[in-house]
């Protein structure tokens, strides 16, 4: 079309040329009073001509900019990017070829401010972007909506086994999993590391509870392929929470589900949970502790803190300086620059603690490369390279104090849900505290205490079974009636320390009963009050 009209703007001198030799013929034949009429005849001609000329190419290039201006529009809405076709004058398809890398750079720019460049999925600008919309329209609508933080259990030891890019794998396959398994109408994102969102419009938190439960079921049964071919499997922990209406706001919503995870975690992970509202009626009660009882058990645990990191930092005291002993210079050194740069507390506290135990690791590097005087071989360096990986090994076999919490604190919940400090019940709690509370029970039992003496074991026993189910877990109580049905547990560490290496040595599983003594006298003088008691 642009051509045509190209070819008219050349063919215009040409009509323009041969009307005024028309016109110069007419006109020579012409009377003189008439000329004036014909040049006015003329003049109007050739003003139609290049009128009609001037809005043929108006609307034409107002059609093509129209054309233009809509693929521009169509490219802002869609996540595709428009190709118009290349046709037309070197300058149209030049302006086609021009647009259509515009339109592709600008999807792509687009998605990836928008989308995770590692899993592809929304990234947490886009989610929190949506929830905001959906949470307006859950409020004008008054609709439920719900919010759910899933989270990879146990993910770091997998970087740390197989490396990051099997770790990257792992949560690619995770996210594809549950990407794969929402509503059209949810939106799933990755919310950071290996934390995801999963925002569920028109749903009730109970709703958003089975469809989260799916979604775990499906990640846990799904071999996930990693580096080198091998395969395993991961599991998640989902927290929801959601509300309708009015009651709903963004930071809540967040924060309750968030809560949620975490108690999904504590209470032994692989596993989804509802937030609860804390009040006086609901089955979870909050576990208020005093200010006075706050600050002793923050000394306690500080006391407990020193003293793991004397105890380690004194294994490597009476090492020379190259392997690894803890200077006073270096923590003080350390301490001084953290203080300086005005960092938190607790932050100049793990940065005095690890400026301690930093070379920890030395320990299991070979006392003849560490004091070697010579020049050390290609092998030698890998080995010293390897002390800091050492070092973390070492701590976190330590950080098994912090696995620890979740029994600690629920060890005094009643498998009927009438315990404290949560009120958990049946296998809300964690499998620990469940066995050290039969644990706890029975030693107090067998043991005088202010209040009552001691039972017999037999009679301990069937007070374990008459509480099974209510108080005990009864699985947990069937166990221990089995496996102490005709001997008295042993008192004395030793005792414990044979299990431990046991249970470490990869025994298919744990069976105490041939290594008892049976019915072994009492070594201690509560035990012989006990039988005194008992008899
Ligand atoms: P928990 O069951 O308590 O959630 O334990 P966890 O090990 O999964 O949790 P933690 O928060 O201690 O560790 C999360 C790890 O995720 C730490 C970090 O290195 C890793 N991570 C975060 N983002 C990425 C990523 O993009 N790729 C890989 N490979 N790892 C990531
Ligand atoms: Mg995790
Ligand atoms: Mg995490």
């Amino acid at each position: 079309m642009l051509s045509f009209v190209r070819a008219l703007g050349f063919l215009a001198p040409l009509v323009v040329a041969a009307l005024v030799t028309v016109g110069l013929g007419i006109a020579a034949n012409l009377e003189p009073e008439q000329r004036p009429t014909l040049v006015i005849v003329l003049g109007v001609a050739a003003a139609a001509g290049m009128t009609t000329m001037a809005l043929l190419a108006w609307s034409y290039v107002g059609w093509r900019l129209s054309r233009i201006a809509q693929a521009l529009e169509r490219t802002l809405e869609s996540d595709e990017p428009i190709n118009l076709r290349e046709v037309g004058i070197p300058a149209e398809r030049r302006l086609a070829r021009a647009f259509n890398a515009a339109s592709g750079a600008f999807v792509q720019t687009e998605a990836r401010a928008t989308h995770d460049r590692l899993t592809g999925i929304p990234n947490r600008e886009t989610l929190l972007a949506t929830l905001s919309a959906e949470l307006e329209r859950a409020v004008r609508h008054y609709k439920p909506l719900s919010v759910a933080f899933i989270d990879i259990d146990r993910f770091k030891p997998i970087n740390d086994t197989y490396g990051h890019n099997s770790g990257d794998a792992v949560l690619r396959q995770v996210a594809g999993i549950i990407a794969d398994s929402v509503r059209a109408s949810d939106t799933f994102g990755r919310y950071g590391g290996e934390e995801f969102m999963l925002i569920l419009p028109e749903t009730t938190p109970e709703d958003a509870v089975g469809l989260a439960e799916e979604l775990r079921l499906l990640v846990m049964q799904e071999p996930l392929v990693i580096a080198g071919g091998q395969s395993l499997k991961a599991t998640i922990s989902i927290g929801v929470a959601g509300g309708r209406g009015s009651q709903l706001q963004i930071d809540m919503l967040v924060d309750r589900a968030d809560a949620a995870m975490y108690a999904a975690k504590s209470l032994g992970r692989n596993r989804t949970y509802l937030f609860r509202e804390l009040d006086e009626e609901a089955p979870v009660r909050r576990a208020p502790i005093s200010p006075e009882h706050r600050a002793q058990a923050t000394a306690i645990g500080q006391w407990a803190s020193d003293t793991a990191t004397q105890a380690l930092a004194s294994v490597l005291a009476p090492q020379p300086h190259h392997r690894g002993r803890p200077s006073d210079m270096i923590a003080s050194l350390a301490t001084g620059i953290a203080l300086e740069m005005g960092l938190p507390r607790e932050e100049i506290e793990r940065i005095r603690i690890a400026s301690l135990l930093h070379d920890l690791g030395k320990i299991a590097i070979p006392d003849e490369i560490l004091d070697k005087p010579t020049t050390l071989t290609d092998p030698e360096w890998q080995t010293i390279g390897e002390h800091p990986r050492i070092g973390q090994v070492i701590l976190e076999q330590a950080s098994s104090l912090r696995e620890a919490i979740p029994v600690v604190l629920h060890h005094h919940e009643r498998f009927n849900g009438g315990g404290y400090p949560h009120g958990l019940r049946g296998t809300e709690i964690p499998l620990g505290a469940r066995i050290v509370a039969v644990a706890d029970a029975y030693h107090a039992m067998v043991h005088d205490r202010p209040y009552s003496s001691a039972l017999a074991h037999d009679a301990a026993l069937a007070e374990l079974r008459a509480n099974a189910g209510t108080q005990f877990d009864p699985d947990v109580v069937d166990v221990f009636c089995t496996v102490y049905a005709d001997s008295v547990p042993p008192d004395g560490l030793e005792e414990i320390y044979r299990l431990h290496e046991r249970a470490t040595g990869g025994l298919p599983h744990l069976d105490a009963r041939p290594h008892l003594h049976p019915h072994r006298p009492p070594s201690s003088g509560k035990r012989r009050r006990q039988r005194q008691a008992s008899g």
